[in-house]
């Protein structure tokens, strides 16, 4: 891999030549660093050209960045927002012996039941396990819904926390990974990325036939990206901008 630095509108850009099919621009945290990796041939200006396109798109990722507020983590406290499948929901700590659980009460409060003297940690171990449930309760359906439309089998499927994907899977074990936060994302986007690592059991790489495959029958899936995106980075304590791998 070789990399140079071109300055776009003013925007410093590093480009990354590497042996790779397709064109590829990241916005990074915290600061909004982009990052164009292109394929080996392609020359300075064409860097250039494929900056210029999608600069009202870095823009809008770097505007972001500046305007998110470098609050601190979660801390699990009454009165704090946390988004449940896209919806805002107030915490409400309820602590009482027994079994911690999460359950979202008749006002639209996310009540968190604790054991006595349970701290951050614990409660957000809590939310964790509950996001996976909520996930792992919906993710059966999907796949039953788009294995046959896609023509594809899945084998296994997981939810694990990861810090810069929304989505993976092995290819040869069949098996996709979905990330916990899609728990706070409205669930047209966990149908998005379930349907995406599902294309890639078809087929590996972002070609134009994976597009094709996920407009074919996903037709609103960028709207449904930008939507993820878009929400994730609009909550507080988040931000990560996630890109495809
Ligand atoms: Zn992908």
């Amino acid at each position: 891999m070789t990399s140079s630095r071109i300055t776009v509108s003013g925007i410093p850009v590093q480009i990354d030549r590497k042996p790779i099919k397709n064109l590829h621009v990241g916005v990074y945290p915290p600061d909004g660093k982009v990052r164009l990796a292109v394929p080996l041939k392609t020359t300075d200006d064409a860097a250039r050209l494929a900056v210029v396109s999608r600069l009202g798109w870095i823009k809008r990722h770097q505007k972001n960045f500046q305007e998110q507020p470098r609050q601190s983590e979660r801390e699990m406290v009454n009165g704090e927002s946390h988004y449940v499948f896209g919806r805002r929901h107030l915490l409400e700590v309820i602590e009482r012996y027994g079994r911690h659980e999460l359950e979202i009460g008749p006002s639209d409060k996310l009540k968190l039941y604790v054991r006595p003297g349970t701290g951050t940690e614990g409660r957000k171990r809590a939310l964790q396990r509950w996001h996976r449930e909520l996930l792992a309760a919906r993710i059966p359906a999907l796949i039953a819904k788009w294995g046959p439309k896609l023509r594809v089998k899945v084998a296994d499927w997981g939810v694990r926390r990861m810090k810069t994907k929304w989505g993976s899977c092995s290819i040869e074990a069949r098996r996709i990974w979905l990330n916990s936060e899609l728990a706070k994302a409205p669930e047209e986007c966990l149908e998005y990325v379930v349907v995406h690592e599902m294309v890639h059991l078809l087929e590996r790489n972002h070609t134009a036939k994976f597009r094709k495959l996920l407009f074919d029958h996903l037709s609103d899936w960028e709207l449904r990206r930008h939507t993820l995106e878009s929400v994730y980075l609009s909550q507080p304590g988040q931000t990560e901008l996630q890109r495809w791998a």
